[in-house]
């Protein structure tokens, strides 16, 4: 699965780590709030737009906890989805490569 971003609601710095666990800042040991964004995604943005996808989601978790856990739970979900996406993929190149394998295994 991919690395996401948390961010630390109390001293605003950005980790990146695994999507499902909770995560303590490094440096002040804050719970940190995952921001939804993998690190690919992260790594494009400006430093603005990083600081206001945090402030917004910061804001968001104040203002409507439910809500940001909500999302929480669909990012996580679409995260897992993905990886099972890759993982049918991988499937079906074996099961067309296998066949073909055992065919050059034949006349090899
Ligand atoms: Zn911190």
């Amino acid at each position: 699965m991919k690395s996401t971003i948390h961010a630390c609601p109390n001293c605003h710095a950005a980790w990146s780590g695994h999507p499902s666990g909770t995560v303590n800042c490094p440096e002040c040991a804050t719970v940190l709030v995952p921001l939804h964004l993998d690190k690919d995604t992260w790594d494009r943005l400006s430093d603005e737009e990083k600081e206001s996808r945090k402030n917004e989601t910061f804001k968001l978790i104040a203002e409507k906890p439910a809500e940001a856990r909500l999302l929480s739970q669909e990012y996580y979900l679409r995260l897992i989805s993905e990886d099972l996406h890759t993982i049918k993929i991988l499937l079906i190149c074996l099961v067309i490569a296998f066949p073909f394998l055992i065919f050059l295994g034949l006349i090899g």
